[in-house]
């Protein structure tokens, strides 16, 4: 496995399994991150409408010289555009801001209650009119993806959902893996405060790596795809150094005994 290496989605569409993520990436520097990303040999780009760098990241893109196809860019719908209409009008919006003509991956970013069945409803017609390669969720739990497979034939290709060892929703990826839906971790870095954990530090430490990079190979083993965020080009460089080693299964058990059910994010149960 190493940087280039994809997973098959449902559809076959395959996904690169690490990227790099944008959240909180300024506009003013998302240009030249993503330009660094790319350098680095990050494939997958992922964005949202909501972080309002969907246009530095299309420029990036464009002006890396590297083929569109070769690139795997992620977009997300936000909460206030959900609804049939307007996820379409929000997803042309996203498709001229990026500049480009098709996505390869497109997300209900959360499960807006009363709302997320027709935004997926228009997601869908999006995929069937060959706008997005490949449609999925985002913070999706176990009742949401029940109540949207009882009303819809496609299956989302993806749930993306906080995940780090301190919030390791076992039985929620256990279900995903069973549909078919691949999981993909956001804040995989706990927004940086998994470096700091002294028991991951001692882990690394065996392996000549850093928490960080343990942290990311421990997701990657569990078959999970992963998207940290760094504007640092070491930083940037330090995450994709996952491939060249293996934790032992010990080592696995002892990280997903660190679980705390703790969230930097919103807890999706409680959004709407
Ligand atoms: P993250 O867990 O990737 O952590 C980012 C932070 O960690 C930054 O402050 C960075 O400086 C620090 N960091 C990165 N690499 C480091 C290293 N090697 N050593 C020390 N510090 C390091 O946080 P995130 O950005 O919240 O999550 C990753 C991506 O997931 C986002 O950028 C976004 O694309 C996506 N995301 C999606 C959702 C969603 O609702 N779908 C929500 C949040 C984030």
């Amino acid at each position: 496995m190493n940087l280039y290496t994809r997973v098959r989605l449902n559809n076959d569409v395959e996904m690169p399994w690490l990227g790099y993520g944008t959240y909180k990436v300024r506009p003013e520097e998302a240009y030249r991150c993503v330009r660094d990303a790319l350098d680095v040999g990050y494939r997958l780009i992922d964005t949202a409408a909501y972080y309002r760098n969907e246009s530095e990241v299309g420029r990036a893109v464009r002006d890396s010289g590297i083929d569109r196809e070769e690139i795997f860019i992620t977009t997300k719908v936000w909460n206030t555009d959900q609804g049939y209409e307007n996820t379409l009008r929000a997803f042309e919006d996203s498709l001229k801001k990026l500049g480009v003509d098709y996505v390869d991956l497109y997300l209900v970013h959360w499960p807006v209650p009363g709302k997320y069945l027709d935004t997926w409803k228009a997601l869908v017609k999006i995929y069937e009119d060959g706008k997005a390669m490949a449609i999925g969720v985002s913070n999706f739990m176990e009742e949401h993806l029940d109540h949207l497979l009882e009303h819809s034939d496609i299956v989302p290709a993806v749930n993306q959902v906080e995940l780090h060892p301190r919030l390791f929703p076992r039985k929620l990826v256990e279900k995903c893996r069973k549909e078919g839906i691949q999981v993909q971790a956001w804040s995989p870095l706990m927004q940086g405060r998994i470096v700091d954990i002294r028991e991951l530090q001692e882990i690394g430490e065996k392996y000549g790596k850093t928490a960080a990079q343990v942290t990311l190979r421990w997701i990657l083993q569990h078959g999970i795809a992963t998207i940290p965020r760094s504007i640092r080009k070491e930083h940037m460089m330090e995450n994709t150094d996952v491939f060249d080693f293996y934790l032992t299964l010990e080592d696995m058990h002892r990280i997903d005994m660190m679980d705390r059910g703790e969230r930097v994010g919103p807890d999706p149960r409680k959004i709407g």
